[in-house]
């Protein structure tokens, strides 16, 4: 008898197709998608920060609102599936973005890992580069842009 090879579900379903908490669970919980972010208003490009949501507990990278977040914080993007398209803004790691785009999640993502230890060990959570946006006065906080660098922030200036 020749066994059946095992796919997980985010191999075999279509993140359309997903399950809510299967969705939920393709977050790695890495907190980048909650750091301030500027968009230059001539070429609606968008650039990260180091800042994080006043809200974000940095050191667990959690949001401190979750279940109303978009009641605390007006700005706050909840990622749904009609923005499918609209990926490409997210983070080069993001679990959503790297599924959408490559079929496969990373290797260090928690559901291959079964926890964040490897991801955490890689850099590749907030904790350890984010500070909370009330600590930067808002006409400061271009010099704050970084660039994404596989997962890892490097400062960036758009002069
Ligand atoms: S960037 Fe993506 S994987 Fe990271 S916290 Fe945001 S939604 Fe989750
Ligand atoms: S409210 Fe919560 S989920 Fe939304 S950006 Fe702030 S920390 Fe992130």
């Amino acid at each position: 008898m020749i066994a059946k090879r095992y796919e997980p579900f985010w191999k075999t379903t279509p993140l359309e197709k997903m399950s809510a908490s299967e969705w939920e669970s393709i977050c790695d919980g890495c907190g980048k998608c909650c750091l301030q972010k500027l968009q230059d208003d001539e070429t609606e490009e968008v650039f990260y920060t180091t800042l994080a949501c006043h809200q974000l507990d940095i050191n667990a990278c959690q949001c401190k609102v979750y279940e109303t977040r978009q009641k605390k914080v007006a700005s706050c993007i909840t990622l749904t599936l009609d923005q499918l398209e609209e990926f490409h803004w997210l983070p080069d790691t993001c679990g959503y973005r790297v599924l959408h785009e490559t079929g496969d999640l990373p290797e260090w993502h928690p559901l291959k890992v079964g926890s964040q230890k490897e991801m955490k060990r890689q850099g590749l959570t907030v904790e350890h580069y984010a500070v909370n946006e009330n600590s930067v006065e808002e006409d400061d906080w271009e010099t704050h842009i970084i660039k994404w660098v596989h997962g890892m922030p490097e400062p960036y200036s758009i002069d």
